[in-house]
């Protein structure tokens, strides 16, 4: 009963965010969409605003009585890679409604199949791509582009550049000269904390044998987060560099709904920390085993025969990650999602509409408005203000 109205409470704002979201909104809309979600919460516009403002662990302490609620709905806002107890986190909480709203979107095929139909899309427009090629330099004299310079030395001439990486890496790095300035102060300043997403993919020979479960309990996340107690110090822990205990931890299943994933009568079972340090005390080479141990326990003892189901591991560590994806401090988000991190305010106002005081030079990527995550809203607005511009 109090999910229920946890979530007829959640609607409003998640229709009245959803804009913003897609790229439709301005913060000059700001109030009125706040009032929208005052007027259509009558009973407790006050209250509401208050929620919104604060984070998903009072929120969901105040709004469900149990456990079995609070903990998968937590898990979720985590695995936007929002911490608890951070202001204005909320919304991630209240973000629950999408998913009855909405549905739980997965690419036929796995995340690659996404990006392979975007290759065939920009084929069909004329548009040619080339991989692997490390871009070293923006140049940039007189504040002006010029050209990128890739490794190894080869320079394309270009009046025009848009960025799709981390932003600080961008103009800070790349950039020759580095963005200066208050505009390169502000951007410096940008945050981006010690907890991260660590991976562990799974292929199994059935779905977790979760006793008494019913056809369609694969469909959606599997929480093994049972107290938002745990996910609280979780993050706490892993700020401080410190492998989670207990390890907060969700599953997905999609060969469920996806046949092509898995030959038939197997499963991948993809196991997420959303709370996982990018730095470990000791580093991830040292704990890895121990994080792998501990994650396919946690299933066991939800699922037991699960580890007799085990076809092989793969981990994907933070570590890893930033390597391969070259994501700074292993962050998917680029830089931390925050009340002040966040749409036209992401990262830096003067940044927020993807231009840079950089002629020629745009940014988009998910450290850049709105947020970060597979949106392609920073993407589309980035190229819109390039075409604009031109
Ligand atoms: C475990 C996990 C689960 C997630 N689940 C979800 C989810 O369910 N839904 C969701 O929306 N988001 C999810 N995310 C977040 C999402 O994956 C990221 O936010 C998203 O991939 C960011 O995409 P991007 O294109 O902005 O940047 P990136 O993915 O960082 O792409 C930038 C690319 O640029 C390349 N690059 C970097 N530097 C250079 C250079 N100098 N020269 C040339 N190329 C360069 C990089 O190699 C990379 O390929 C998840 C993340 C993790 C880790």
């Amino acid at each position: 009963m109090a999910y229920r109205q946890f979530m007829a409470a959640s609607v409003p704002i998640v229709r009245t965010v959803m804009p913003a979201i897609r790229g439709e909104a301005s913060l000059r809309d700001l109030p009125g969409r706040l009032s929208n979600v005052a007027r259509s919460l009558r009973r407790e516009p006050l209250a509401t605003v208050r929620d919104l403002r604060g984070s998903y662990d009072t929120l969901l302490r105040r709004r469900l009585p149990s456990d079995l609620t609070r903990g998968p709905v937590a898990a979720f806002a985590a695995h936007a890679a929002v911490g608890p107890t951070l202001a204005g986190g909320a919304l991630f909480a209240f973000w629950q409604a999408a998913y009855h709203l909405f549905g739980q979107w997965h690419p036929r095929g796995g995340a690659q199949a996404l990006t392979d139909a975007l290759l065939v899309r920009l084929a069909q427009l004329g548009g040619r791509i080339r991989c692997s090629a490390s871009v070293e330099r923006i140049e940039a004299p007189a504040d002006k582009v010029t050209a990128i310079v890739l490794q190894g030395g080869e320079a394309i001439a270009t009046r025009s550049v848009l960025t799709a990486i981390d932003p600080q890496t961008a103009l800070l790095r790349l950039l020759q000269p580095p963005l200066a300035g208050r505009h390169g102060a502000d951007l410096a300043a940008a945050r981006r904390g010690n907890v991260v997403q660590s991976l562990i993919h799974v292929a199994t020979d059935r779905l977790p044998p979760y006793p008494g479960a019913r056809e369609g309990d694969w469909n959606g996340l599997q929480s093994y987060v049972d107290r938002l107690e745990d996910l609280s110090s979780a993050w706490a822990g892993a700020e401080a560099g410190r492998l989670p205990d207990p390890l907060p931890l969700y599953a997905f299943t999609t060969s469920a709904l996806d046949d092509t994933l898995a030959p038939p009568g197997h499963h991948t079972v993809y196991l997420a920390c959303p709370a996982a340090p990018a730095k470990v005390d000791g580093g991830w080479g040292a704990c890895s085993d121990r994080f792998v141990e501990t994650a396919l326990e946690t299933v066991e003892s939800r699922a037991p025969g699960f580890r007799a189901s085990i076809q092989g591991v793969s981990t994907w560590a933070p570590e890893e990650m930033e390597d391969v994806e070259r994501w700074p401090g292993g962050h998917p988000m680029h830089l931390d999602i925050a009340l002040d991190q966040l749409g036209p305010l992401r990262r830096t106002r003067r940044l927020g509409r993807h231009r840079t005081p950089i002629e020629g030079l745009y940014i988009s990527g998910a450290g850049t408005a709105p947020a970060g995550g597979i949106l392609g809203t920073p993407g589309r607005q980035a190229a819109e203000a390039l075409l604009e511009d031109r």
